[in-house]
């Protein structure tokens, strides 16, 4: 008897649910932003396992298409990318290193963010140990109080140029924080500051914008975009249809279909009680799969066109769903219904969730089986 140790490959005949991954939506996605930024160069964000779709199949898909930039978060995961993506493709590592991983970034070819003039002096000391110039870019802090170099910080650079010795700038970057805002006046404060401190800075391209900032206009394109929610179907911001392919679609098991009568309540602390009688059905998907208790109660799956209301509380292994008003003849255990596809994207997910499409994608769980559409 062969013993599956990794829940992912649990088959989908006994995965309480279907995680379906358009790798073509993705290759179109990318094209679509690539072509609305027009010269500059169009990154991909594909940290956190390419927002937890896999950075292993997401990857070379995005190379494909000619992406010659990815960015990661944590050191361990470019190395992982590192395995991954052809050696002339560029790894950035956002969050730069921290002492003592400086080595693996020139060892495993990839070039950190550099955020303070400690990290700076770090990457400095890597490149003399080295004896040889390392790239590096360099954040700078427009507004957001997060990462990068404060003005005080830049003024220091800009006195002192042998603050970086050693170290080639290969892109100056910044980020904003209200892009889905796109009246946000935080925009166009932080679009100034950056361009300002920028100038203190010796001569390398910039970049401001991930997804939502590409949106902004062309001003914000500068010379390097930095997408990755948009890569996936997240929608940019809420004001515009969305103009990206939707790429995830979730398919649950019925487990169980149950009448419920006036009087009944339905899952934990029994707060779903119906005012008439209800057909209701029991699906395998629960909050242990990133299907978050914050759902109890509100928004639906569907079958087909019929919309499926999500009542009582997300358990961690199960939900409950009213499918009263699915035709008798269409209902049995083992059928699958729509928690995430055609009438229900990632976004309206997260709305009714309380939360943000990232945080959605991001939390998918281990235990469904995955199949990539190419
Ligand atoms: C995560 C991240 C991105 C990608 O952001 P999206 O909104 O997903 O496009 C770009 N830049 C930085 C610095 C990030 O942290």
């Amino acid at each position: 008897m062969t013993i599956l140790s990794a829940p992912h490959l649990w088959p989908a005949s006994r995965a309480g649910a279907t995680l379906t991954v358009d790798l073509k939506a993705i290759a179109k996605n990318y094209r679509f932003l690539r072509d609305r930024v027009g010269t500059a160069v169009c990154a991909a964000v594909v940290k956190a396992d390419a927002y937890g779709l896999g950075a292993e199949q997401v990857a070379p898909i995005l190379e494909r298409e000619g992406a010659k930039e990815f960015f990661v978060a944590h050191v361990d995961e470019g190395i992982a990318l590192r395995q991954i993506v052809s050696p002339e493709t560029r790894i950035t590592v956002l969050h730069g290193p921290r002492p003592g991983a400086a080595a693996e970034c020139v060892y495993f070819g990839l070039r950190p963010v550099l955020n303070s003039l400690e990290q700076i002096d770090l990457w400095k000391r890597e490149a003399a140990r080295e004896g040889a110039v390392q790239e590096a870019v360099i954040q700078l802090d427009s507004g957001m109080s997060r990462f990068g170099l404060s003005w005080a910080d830049v003024r220091k650079l800009s006195d002192d140029q042998t603050l970086l010795d050693g170290i080639s700038l290969g892109l100056v970057m910044s980020h904003l924080a209200c892009a889905d805002v796109p009246a946000s006046e935080a925009n166009q404060i932080q679009h100034q500051r950056f361009r300002d401190m920028a100038a203190l800075m010796p001569a390398a391209p910039l970049s401001l914008s991930a997804s939502s900032g590409i949106f902004l206009g062309t001003d914000y394109h500068m010379d390097l975009v930095r997408p990755g929610a948009a890569l996936y179907g997240i929608a940019p911001n809420a004001e515009l249809p969305n103009p990206l392919q939707q790429v995830v679609s979730l398919h649950a098991r019925v487990l169980q279909l149950r009448d419920v009568e006036v009087g009944d309540a339905v899952g934990y602390g029994l707060t779903y009680r119906p005012e008439k009688p209800r057909r209701i059905a029991t699906v395998a998907v629960g909050y242990a799969d990133g299907f978050s208790r914050h759902n109890s109660g509100t928004g639906c799956a569907w079958l087909g066109d019929i919309a499926l209301p999500i009542v009582g509380r997300v358990s961690m292994d199960s939900l409950a769903l009213d499918v009263s008003a699915v035709p008798e003849s269409q209902l049995h255990a083992d059928m699958y219904v729509d928690l995430i596809g055609p009438r229900r994207s990632v976004d309206d997910v997260a709305t009714s969730a309380g939360t943000i499409g990232y945080e959605i994608l991001t939390s998918l769980g281990g235990r469904y089986y995955r199949e990539y559409v190419e």
